[in-house]
This record gives structure tokens, C-alpha cells and sequence, in this order.
């Protein structure tokens, strides 16, 4: 789970959608939220009048058209306070109403004439703590009463307003702490002509009745988005947490591999700076590799006043050999000599190759007696080998020291002399270059 950029782009993409979202959560709540409920000729719910008959009164009530909720009544003067009205009903039996406590507005879209300068509407609460069954009056009466002026095209009401008819609190007996409005079991929703006495006719036709509320708090609300980008974050924070350990072991494996790479560099390149140094055919070193060897014995030699010591060898009569075997015999000779060499020179010494059929041997930390004895340690070897099918070879040996105040031309000059010297006297001998 590596985050490549094409990871990063989508979870800017999916980031930016969420924070849309979430401004538009915030901003558009009321919306979002809003929940109506409507309530038409078409809700199927029961209807009803009543006017003031019951309560001795002589006027008339009569549903015009129960299918478009018109009705009109006439109301006359026999009663102190002559009334009508007309009930939609949320329950048939008066008792399972429904919760209004999310809403906080009522629309009325209704059609009024006649001589009432005012009207009412009640939200009809049934409680136990207050209603009986039996007693139709014992609902509570959540009121508001409006100017006729209100109904042009609708009316709307906040449920705030509605308080709660005094004459119910009266005629029921209702403690002070249960006369507050109330709208947790609406049972019925009613239109009753208005206070005063306004006889005559009334005409009425009730359109759509819509309540309006919230389906949630404000505080809610914030708190709901508040806890889902809790999640997102937490749900985000244990995706890097995973991401972050797999790139942990990637990242391991790739530094070890690394690594490895490196070493291989390493002991390659050591290879190649080796083999710039040694010569292909014998595996003795060259005069670049010569001359590390002098810098490392010219230091000892003059710090710390350790002897340095020059062999030189010439193979005797190559010329011969090459004449008679072939110039690749010859060949494999010199590399078979550089061989047999290095199996009896000490760690110290370096065998380079100086021409043709010449080696050097750099002694370092050994003096002229040490470095003839070797030499003729080396002569013998030399003479008594075979290093091809009968053929045999000898060499001639000069050895010189460096002394103090010389340079290293004056070694090499003397270790030639005594060399030269073993050649014109014969050859296959030692000749040590004598001191100063
Ligand atoms: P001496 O040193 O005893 O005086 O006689 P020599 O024949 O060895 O002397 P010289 O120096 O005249 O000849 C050296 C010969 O070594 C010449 C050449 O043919 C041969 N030689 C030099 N380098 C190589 C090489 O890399 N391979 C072979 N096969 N022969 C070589
Ligand atoms: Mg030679
Ligand atoms: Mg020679």
C-alpha cells in the first residue's frame, strides 16, 4: 500500500467532497432537515362539526361537502357565546393523536366569508393525566385566534403562539404545571368561529392544513456531522498507521538491498584497482603497483629507519627458450616463474614485473644480507625447477640496499650493476651491490 501520487490524488478528490458536503450540511440544515406534514381532503382522516346545540344553543352546522372539507353554519341568538366549528380527527376513538413536538409552524390554506371578525384553530391534546375517554371535553385546548384579514392565500402560525383556552383550564380543574400548551398526542385539529357573537352565516372551505418542523436539533445536527468526521479521521489515522508499516518494510528491504549493492561496488571496484596494478601475464604487480609498494618502504625506511632492499632478476638466455619452444612456451615460463616465486617470498615482499623477462623484488623491513639470501634462496628454486616438459631455466640476481642519502634511481642503478655484474660472470648467481 505504497501512497503513489495517483493514491494522493484520490484522497484529495474523496477529502474535497467531504468538506463540500459538510458546508453544505452546515449551511443548508434547515432544509435538509425540514419535514412537513400534510394533511388534505385526500388523507382519508374523519371529519365532524358542531355548534352550540349541546351547549343550549340554536344554531346549525352543515358539512356542505365532506370530500372538499366545506361546511357553513348559521349562528343565532340564543346562546351568550354562539358557536360552530369543524374537527379533522388523527384518531377516530379521540385518543392516539400524533407527536407534533418536532414541528414548530402550521399552514392553513382556508377559505372564509361571512360576519366573524376573528376565528380559531385548536391543536387537541389527549393525556391521561388530564383526558378521559368518555368526556370529549377533556382534551386539552391548545389555541390561536387570528384577524379573518390572515387567511389571503395562507395563513401560517408558529406553534409557539398557541396558548391554552383559559375556560378549559377552568372547567377541568388543570394544575398550573399541566395548563402549558402541549402537542405530544394531537388528536384532533379544529376551525371554530371566533370570539364576540357574530351571527348569521358563515361559509367555510378548509384547502390543506401542513405543519412544518425539524426532524432534528440544530445541536443534534452539528453533533451528527461532528461525529462522522470523527470517524473519517479515525478511520483515515488507522489507514496510515497500516500504509506507514508496510512502507516501514519496504523501505527496510530496499536500504539492505542497497546495501548489498554497495558491497558488491565496493569489492568490484577493489577487484579493478588491483588489476590496474598487476600485470595479466605473470599476476606480478606493474610498476604503478611498484611504485605504491616503494611509498609504503620509503616511509618505514626513513620514519622509522627500517631497511629497504632491491632484487633484481633477469631470466638467463630467454632469448633461447623463446628460439627454441615458441614465443607461448616462453610465455607460459614467465608466468610459471612469477609463481614459483610468490610461494617463497615473504607477505612483505613485492614481486613487479620490470620488463620483458626482468622482476623486481621490493624487501621491505629487511637489510643487504636478508634480501641476498632470499635472492639466492630464489636462484636455487629457479635452477632446480621444471617448468615445462624438461625445460628448465636459471636467472641471474642483483641486490642493492638503499642507503642513507640515496635516492631510488641509485638503488635501482646499483641493484642493475650488481646484476649485470651476475650475468658477466657467468650467470644463474647472486650478486649483492656493495655498500656506499
Ligand atoms: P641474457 O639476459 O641472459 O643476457 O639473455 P637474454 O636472451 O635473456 O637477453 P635479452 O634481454 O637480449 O632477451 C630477452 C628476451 O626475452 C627477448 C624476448 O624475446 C624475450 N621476451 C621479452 N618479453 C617476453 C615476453 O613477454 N614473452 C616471451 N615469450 N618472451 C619475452
Ligand atoms: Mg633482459
Ligand atoms: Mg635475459
Amino acid at each position: 500500500m505504497q501512497h503513489s501520487p495517483r493514491h494522493r490524488l484520490y484522497f484529495d478528490i474523496i477529502l474535497g467532497f467531504l468538506v463540500i458536503i459538510t458546508v453544505f450540511a452546515v449551511t443548508g440544515q434547515e432544509q435538509i432537515l425540514e419535514q412537513r406534514l400534510e394533511i388534505d381532503n385526500h388523507s382519508g382522516l374523519s371529519l365532524n362539526v358542531y355548534d352550540d346545540k349541546e351547549s343550549g344553543g340554536d344554531s346549525s352546522i352543515y358539512l356542505d361537502n365532506p370530500g372538499t372539507m366545506e361546511w357553513h353554519c348559521i349562528l343565532r341568538d340564543s346562546y351568550d357565546f354562539p358557536f360552530c366549528g369543524f374537527e379533522i380527527l388523527f384518531d377516530p376513538g379521540r385518543t392516539k393523536g400524533i407527536d407534533l413536538t418536532h414541528y414548530d409552524k402550521l399552514r392553513v390554506w382556508l377559505d372564509y366569508s361571512g360576519p366573524s371578525q376573528t376565528l380559531r384553530v385548536y391543536l387537541r391534546n389527549f393525556d391521561a393525566k388530564y383526558s378521559k375517554k368518555e368526556v370529549k371535553q377533556s382534551t386539552k385546548y391548545n389555541q390561536v385566534e387570528f384577524n379573518v384579514n390572515m387567511l389571503n392565500g395562507v395563513a401560517e402560525f408558529s406553534l409557539r403562539d398557541f396558548f391554552v383556552a383559559n375556560w378549559w383550564v377552568f372547567d377541568n380543574n388543570i394544575p398550573p404545571h399541566l395548563s402549558r400548551p402541549q402537542f405530544d398526542n394531537i388528536t384532533i385539529f379544529e376551525v371554530q368561529t371566533g370570539s364576540g357573537r357574530p351571527l348569521g352565516e358563515h361559509h367555510f372551505r378548509l384547502r390543506k392544513v401542513e405543519f412544518i418542523g425539524q426532524a432534528l436539533s440544530a445541536a443534534d445536527w452539528y453533533l451528527t456531522i461532528m461525529v462522522v468526521w470523527l470517524f473519517i479521521i479515525l478511520g483515515f489515522l488507522g489507514y496510515r498507521i497500516i500504509s506507514l508499516k508496510d512502507e516501514v518494510v519496504v523501505q527496510r528491504k530496499r536500504e539492505s538491498e542497497l546495501m548489498e549493492i554497495n558491497e558488491l561496488l565496493d569489492t568490484r571496484s577493489k577487484a579493478l584497482e588491483l588489476k590496474a596494478k598487476k600485470d595479466p601475464l605473470t599476476g606480478a604487480f606493474n610498476r604503478l603497483g611498484l611504485e605504491e609498494a616503494f611509498s609504503v618502504g620509503l616511509y618505514d625506511w626513513r620514519n622509522n629507519k627500517k631497511p629497504l632492499s632491491l632484487v633484481m632478476m633477469d631470466i638467463d638466455h630467454f632469448k633461447k627458450i623463446n628460439d627454441t619452444y615458441g614465443h607461448d612456451i616462453g610465455d607460459l615460463i614467465l608466468s610459471k616463474l612469477s609463481d614459483l616465486i610468490h610461494q617463497h617470498i615473504r607477505s612483505q615482499d613485492l614481486l613487479a614485473r620490470w620488463g620483458g623477462e626482468e622482476f623486481v623484488i621490493v624487501c621491505r623491513d629487511t637489510d643487504i644480507d636478508n634480501a641476498t639470501a632470499l635472492a639466492e634462496k630464489l636462484r636455487g628454486l629457479i635452477a632446480a625447477h621444471e617448468f615445462h616438459k624438461n625445460i628448465q631455466v636459471t636467472a641471474s640476481f642483483g641486490v642493492a640496499t638503499l642507503n642513507t642519502n640515496e635516492n631510488l634511481e641509485q638503488l635501482f642503478k646499483a641493484a642493475d650493476t650488481a646484476l649485470y655484474e651476475a650475468k658477466a660472470s657467468g650467470r644463474n648467481r647472486v650478486i649483492a651491490a656493495s655498500a656506499g
